[in-house]
């Protein structure tokens, strides 16, 4: 046990040596932590932010941006890759335009 450890422990920064030196670790561990703190950043806000606002679709029949709704419930949509989920009753639906309840699609 006591052989075992000791030879870790001389391992250990040899390890460290070989891979440049502490400070290209640091600076890449530091790096790294940038980059994350960056991506949560932006991923908190687009969930936030982002995804409390109703979104605007352009709508064919009214010709503007308007606020795409469910159909069932007229409440905002969840929107996932080829589908629409209605935040109200959380069921699949079809996203209207707010104003003329037509299809957006
Ligand atoms: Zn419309
Ligand atoms: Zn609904």
């Amino acid at each position: 046990m006591g052989e075992g450890l000791t030879l870790v422990l001389r391992l250990m920064p040899l390890q460290i040596d070989e891979e440049g030196g502490d400070m290209v670790c640091t600076y890449l561990i530091i790096l790294g932590i940038i980059l994350l703190v960056l991506y949560a950043v932006l991923y908190l806000y687009n969930k936030i932010v982002v995804g409390k606002k109703v979104k605007q679709h352009p709508c064919k029949y009214c010709g503007h941006m308007v606020n795409a709704v469910s159909q069932c419930c007229a409440a905002p949509v969840e929107e996932k890759f080829m589908a629409a989920k209605c935040s109200k009753c959380s069921k699949p639906t079809k996203t209207v335009c707010a104003t003329c309840k037509r299809d957006l699609y």
